[in-house]
């Protein structure tokens, strides 16, 4: 039997139709799933109970999570849950009103190996399912409920490149706006990448106002390696990716540069950086970087944040500081895991 949150739209109504049902019931489940949350068949009431117990073993996964940690300001609440091969990724939900967003593991593990990264030092161990990503929004969208709030925005900033699951993440997305399913506006979701280009491009075509985060950390290519070692793509060759995502969705880019003390941190770099992404209807997001055990790399201090922050604005590049919230949790991706398996051995 199929974990229906395993099943696209047009596969779920096919599998209901093979258990002798109307198609209309594969949309009411469709419905239930993803507009109520409901994802134990059991309580999707209004089906008749005979089909209720036919699909008693469909949604079986347990969404329940196997550790949570809420920081002391309650701002941030991060999850960590067991997939049903035992593997375990990172949920996150940030409340800043009026805004409640969760942020997506879209692999577990991930393969890009960054430096300062701790779901990097795992390595990857496989792709989620559309399925497995969906179950995070809706997890996370349950929390907002009961809450008395509303989930508003999704990123896939968790653990995992989304762009290097580039199906899943495209069919989630399709989920998540649909106006049967999730009906959430493709503006309020973002896809952080550290750049695939052919699959920038893909995601320009396949849905255009999705919005782009891009995290380059470095505006040389050599450091750029350095930091990020496994992403194939050169920085020009991903700027003109981006320049094409750019034309194509008329989109602003965001720029994401993780800050390292001493690496990647000065006016210089800044410098280069403003210059690299001149043209371009840019925004830098600065992350002063939160080291975790085991990663390479240190905070950043206030003085060089800001001296960067300022030199990039001087060269007319809007430029934020990220906020951070949640600092006193495991907070830093894929931490929370590596502190589960690490306690485990
Ligand atoms: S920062 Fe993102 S892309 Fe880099 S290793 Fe971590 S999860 Fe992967």
């Amino acid at each position: 039997m199929p974990d229906l949150l395993d099943l696209d739209r047009p596969a779920l109504l096919e599998f209901v139709e093979s258990l002798g049902q109307p198609s209309y019931r594969g949309k009411q489940i469709w419905r239930q799933m993803y507009q109520r949350g409901v994802i134990d068949p059991s309580a999707m009431t209004d089906l008749p109970a005979e089909l209720r117990g036919n699909l008693a073993d469909a949604g079986s996964t347990p969404t329940d999570p196997v550790e949570v940690q809420t920081s002391a300001d309650g701002s941030t609440s991060k999850a960590l849950l067991r997939l049903s091969d035992g593997e375990l990724i990172e949920t996150v939900l940030i409340r800043s009103k009026p805004r409640d967003t969760v942020c997506l593991s879209s692999q577990a593990g991930c393969a890009m190996g960054c430096v300062f990264c701790a779901t990097g030092l795992q390595g990857l161990r496989r792709q989620l399912t559309a399925g497995e990503i969906m179950r995070q929004a809706i997890l996370a969208r349950s929390w907002s409920r009961d809450e008395g709030r509303e989930l508003t925005h999704v990123v896939f900033m968790g653990m995992g490149e989304p762009l290097a699951n580039y199906a899943n993440v495209s069919e989630a997305i399709a989920r998540l706006t649909d106006p049967d399913g999730f009906a959430m506006s493709p503006r309020r979701i973002t896809v952080s990448t550290v750049g695939i280009p052919q699959n920038v491009r893909r995601l320009a075509n396949d849905h255009p106002h999705v919005n782009l985060a891009v995290s380059l950390h470095a505006p040389d290519p050599a450091l750029r390696r350095e930091l990020v070692p496994v992403a194939g793509a050169s920085v020009d060759e991903i700027l003109d990716a981006v320049r094409d995502h750019s034309r194509q969705t008329s989109g602003r880019v965001t720029f994401e540069y993780v800050l390292l003390r001493g690496v990647n941190d000065s006016r210089g770099h800044a410098r280069r950086l403003a210059n690299r992404i001149r043209g371009l209807r840019a925004h830098v997001n600065l992350i002063p970087l939160n080291p975790s055990p085991g990663v390479v790399g240190e905070r950043p201090s206030r003085r060089a944040t800001l001296g960067f922050q300022q030199t990039l604005q001087e060269s007319g590049v809007p430029t934020t500081i990220r906020v951070e919230q949640g600092r006193d949790i495991s907070a830093a991706c894929g931490q929370l895991r590596g502190d589960r398996i690490r306690s485990k051995k």
